[in-house]
């Protein structure tokens, strides 16, 4: 076996592909032959351990030995990996080898941005670069595998994931779905830094009602197919080896037994090879669905709907043999499991190189890591007013206050295990370690202290100081798995002690660490400037004190709406328009209105009485330290034909006083459509660098097949009629023009 794995290793990529899957498919069917009912069962049993566990339990060593594992989760000690490694392969009856697997979201050891704060950026270099570096620190102590990226669309903050989302739009999601894959798995999975990527959760997590994590979901299958569905074809294109099983249910069928999707669409329609891994106990929580009576039946609907690989419960453990004695699922069923597990193990090289590259050990918090983790949180980091505030001089005297300003573990955010507080650079130790003049009161000693005993301290340190960075947002346990709010604005006392901050007729900076949107209706005018830093990981501090003083400017955009509060959720930018906008002028006014008016918006008839229908901030939106201005739109054609090519140009000037980056954003509407269709949708983005005023032509294209839907008949593809073309900096403006498209 070891001699056709090492041929098939060596066959070099300019071999036909055919010639290596071959191989591959052969390779996988020997060892296959080998295997009892039992030992197959056992591949399809993802373990889960206690990471905190200080001794290796001779159960799981045991289990290892007889084959009843097939790969393990949080097996946090290196020496433990190792250790179950060497039994695995030298013990085990087919000589498998496991694979390692855990959650390395937003960076192992050097914590970058949380994926919303990346998906901040725009950036799809910083989305790769981040994964890459996640995948060279992780598999330094042996993990080849992460349950990452996450792809669920987002469109409702009080939901505690959102802060894990790429955001609200399905064409975002895609590049950095993409980014993502390439950046984890590197340009060949089989390289000891490269870990397998697993794109969750499939699929429609993100549409839980009101939020509410776990929640039952409705998705339509064009809605299915046009929103929730692309950023897993992406990520699949670009090779993602696993997929992950959502907790939810769609439209009466939990994710985890849903033949349609594990089987019609993911194997047939979207061809993938690699396996499906379900998600922790998903399978038995059927029952609880009330899809399945119980344990053994959890089991039967899974296999049947083809999901692989089990994570921690043991539906397959208990009772896939007597499902097949029983012939309720068959043996074939299995051994496509197994096979599709054997091929990514096979892929990662394991059979050949089982054990973690010893020249890549403890290969944490590098300098070019770190460098790239400041990057990251410079680029995702959104300035969402400024009244003239940033940047600060150096001399100006700051007093720094608010529950977030040294907050270690709370700026790294959700979903970190393995950063740890020591490296992480806060916002009041980045200051110490600059020649800047500064106080610093915390003042609250966490995003919810509802204690106002430390306020006058503050106002006195404000006294002498000429500006007021506060420094809050919320808590990372605030969001995440099951952490869902209800009210969304700033938690505990902040609005209180910004309130009060504001009397002392200093200006204030508002920096808000958080892992969603925040409401800041009531505070808004209190405050000069609002910069969202998300939970900005490691240098977080680092990247705040550049953009503060002006070394940098703050360079995201915003991936999903900025609700004026909660009661408007869910929203987002690409909805349908409904029959009564306000009147037509109105309507035309919400999307034609210049660069920053869009606040004075009225929205249309669907509003509410008391917050009208806009949001505080599209989507798209972010301020840097200049100004541009667009002009000159110019559309090839009136008219193009199905396969042709537009071609869109506009110039765009930077008219401040200083030079700057923006992100030029390209979006469509499909005017009248077999099925009602978004008032807009984001088509094309691109990064643009000005100097003073300098002025650049920038391009687009646009091909029929960017424009191609889903309808309510199952057909997929673009229509023929009147499109809307808008290209500005955000979706609540830009220059707008027109196009046909023509059978
Ligand atoms: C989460 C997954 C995660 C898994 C393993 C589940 O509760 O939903 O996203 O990968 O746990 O930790």
């Amino acid at each position: 076996l070891i001699i056709i794995a090492v041929t098939l290793m060596s066959c070099s990529q300019s071999k036909v592909s055919i010639t290596k899957h071959t191989i591959e498919e052969k390779f996988i069917d020997s060892v296959l032959a080998t295997m009892s009912i039992d030992d197959k069962i056992g591949q399809t049993n993802l373990r889960g351990t206690s990471s905190r566990a200080k001794t290796l339990s001779e159960e799981l060593k045991e289990d290892v030995r007889q084959g009843k594992v097939g790969a393990l989760l949080n097996v946090m000690k290196v020496e433990f990996v190792d250790e179950l490694q060497k039994i695995a392969v030298e013990e085990s009856p087919n000589k498998i080898p496991l694979i390692f697997g855990r959650d390395v979201i937003h960076g192992f050891k050097t914590i970058f941005p949380i994926p919303i704060g990346l998906a901040a950026s725009w950036d799809t270099d910083i989305a790769k670069s981040s994964s890459r570096i996640a995948a060279i620190e992780a598999s330094s102590v042996g993990i080849r595998w992460t349950f990452a990226p996450m792809l669920d669309i987002a469109r409702d903050s009080r939901w505690g994931r959102i802060a894990e989302s790429p955001g609200e739009d399905p064409y975002l999601a895609s590049v950095l779905g993409k980014a993502y894959i390439q950046g984890f798995q590197g340009d060949s999975l089989n390289s000891p830094t490269s870990i397998a990527a697993c794109a969750k959760h499939y699929i429609g997590y993100g549409a839980v009602m009101g939020g509410r994590d776990y929640n039952t979901t409705i998705i339509p299958e064009p809605l299915m197919r046009n929103v929730y569905l692309p950023p897993f074809e992406s990520a699949l294109g670009a090779g993602a080896a696993t997929v992950m099983t959502s907790f939810n249910e769609i439209n009466g069928i939990p994710a985890t037994g849903n033949e349609f999707l594990l089987k019609d669409v993911l194997r047939d329609e979207l061809k993938f090879d690699g396996f499906v891994v379900s998600d922790w106990d998903s399978v038995v929580e059927m029952i609880a669905h009330g899809y399945a009576k119980d344990e053994k039946q959890a089991g039967e609907l899974a296999a049947n709907a083809g999901m692989d690989m089990e994570m921690t419960s043991k539906a397959y453990e208990h009772h896939l043999k007597d499902l097949i004695k029983e012939g309720k699922v068959t043996e074939r069923q299995l051994d496509e499991f197994v096979k599709n597990i054997l091929r990514i193990k096979l892929r990662l090289g394991l059979f050949e190189t089982p054990y973690r590259d010893k020249a890549n050990e403890a290969n944490f918090y590098k300098e070019a890591h770190l460098a790239e983790a400041k990057e990251a949180a410079i680029k995702g980091s959104v300035l969402l007013k400024n009244k003239q505030i940033l940047p600060l001089s150096s001399d100006t005297k700051v007093a720094l206050i608010g529950p977030l300003a040294d907050a270690p573990l709370d700026q790294m955010g959700t979903w970190t295990f393995d950063g740890e507080k020591e490296h992480t650079i806060t916002p009041l130790k980045a200051f110490k370690e600059a020649d800047v003049n500064f106080k610093y009161v915390s003042a609250l000693t966490h995003s919810r202290d509802q204690s106002k005993e430390q306020f006058q301290k503050a106002v006195n340190a404000v006294k002498d100081s000429d500006i007021i960075v506060f420094v809050g947002g919320e808590e990372a346990i605030l969001s995440g798995e099951a952490h869902s709010r209800a009210t969304i604005d700033l938690p505990g006392a902040q609005e209180d002690l910004i309130k009060i901050l504001h009397k002392t007729g200093k200006p204030i900076v508002l920096v808000i660490m958080a892992g969603r949107p925040i409401t800041i209706t009531n505070i808004i005018d209190d405050v000069d400037a609002v910069l969202i830093s998300w939970h900005p990981g490691t240098m977080g501090g680092m990247a705040l004190r550049e953009i503060i003083y002006g070394v940098r400017e703050p360079e995201g955009r915003l991936p999903v709406s900025w609700p004026k509060e909660a009661g408007q959720l869910p929203y987002f930018y690409n909805h349908k328009s409904t029959g009564r906008p306000a009147n037509k002028e109105d309507y035309v006014a919400m999307y034609d209105i210049p660069v920053g008016a869009w606040q004075s918006s009225l929205g249309n008839d669907s509003h509410y009485l008391d917050i009208g229908y806009t949001p505080h901030f599209p989507f798209g939106f972010g301020l840097g330290y200049t100004d541009f201005k667009y002009d000159d739109l110019q559309i090839s054609k009136d008219t193009i034909g199905f396969a042709e090519t537009l071609i869109i140009k506009t110039s765009i000037t930077n008219i401040g006083e200083r030079a700057g980056k923006e992100v030029v954003q390209l979006y469509t509407q499909d005017v009248v459509g077999s099925i009602t269709r978004p008032v807009r949708e984001l088509k094309g983005f691109q990064h643009v660098d000005l100097n003073i005023g300098e002025t650049k032509e920038v391009t687009f294209k646009i091909l029929a097949e960017q424009l191609e839907f889903t309808n309510h008949k199952g057909i997929h593809a673009a229509e023929e009629g009147d499109f809307n073309i808008w290209v500005g900096s955000n979706a609540a403006s830009g220059l707008k023009g027109t196009f046909y498209l023509k059978k």
